[in-house]
């Protein structure tokens, strides 16, 4: 995000030192205005208004990445199946862990509108709704059903779908690499306020290499790259 306003920032600068020599000059007036315009605006609305939203056939898309979370939906017939390119990079990343000694094993990954509807009603059913909203999606909210997303554990099993799952030698692996392969860790310690889930460290979700790295390196959510989350 701050990339943006760092980008809007250059544009008025070059814009400034347009030369008179140039016909297709932005005269000072204009920058003038553009400058006391973005002085105004509060920050919240330069970086919304920066992102570029798309909704194809009920997917809502910002910046061209396929987002849902607590709030955006996703279509009860959207069914893509399993993404071919996520579950490469999953094997991949399985198998460079694996060979340095650890057992990693996919616990979870595809699911239907449908089958999140039949977990989610047990949930609430067995510890109540408030509760089962803080570790599980409602139908249509859950990111398993995009086909990106995997659920991450260790033969051993024990710390599987467990906070404790982030100490053990999988879980560490996944936090320090899972970027490399194009994922992240979707739903982050410290972030809970944020994306609206308790921490996953189990739970990572396909966004391709250059986005994931990014996110790596700024630490931030999807929500708060794609402008979603405002302080
Ligand atoms: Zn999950």
């Amino acid at each position: 995000m701050n990339k943006l306003l760092i980008t809007s920032a250059a544009a008025l600068l070059l814009a400034a030192c347009g030369t008179d020599d140039n016909d297709t000059v932005i005269s000072d007036e204009s920058v003038k205005s553009w400058n006391t315009a973005l002085k105004t605006m509060p920050l919240t609305k330069i970086f919304i208004e920066s992102h570029h939203k798309e909704v194809r056939q009920g997917v809502t898309y910002i910046d061209d990445v396929l987002i849902v979370n607590k709030k955006i939906a996703l279509p009860a017939d959207y069914n893509p199946g399993e993404n071919k390119t996520a579950r490469r990079e999953i094997e991949r990343l399985m198998t460079a862990g694996n060979r340095e000694g650890l057992q990693f094993v996919i616990r979870s990954g595809y699911r239907t509108y449908e089958h999140q509807a039949q977990l989610y009603s047990e949930y609430v059913a067995r510890d109540g709704q408030v509760a089962a909203d803080k570790y599980s999606a409602q139908p249509g909210h859950s990111e398993h059903q995009t086909g990106l997303t995997f659920d991450i554990g260790s033969v051993a099993s024990a710390n599987d779908f467990r906070i404790s799952f982030g100490n053990t030698p999988e879980g560490a692996w996944l936090q320090d690499h899972a970027h490399e392969y194009g994922f992240i860790i979707r739903y982050p310690e410290g972030k809970e306020h944020i994306t609206g889930y308790q921490y996953e460290p189990w739970h990572v979700r396909y966004v391709g290499q250059s986005l994931a790295e990014e996110l790596y390196d700024s630490h931030e959510t999807l929500e708060e790259y794609l402008g979603l989350y405002k302080q």
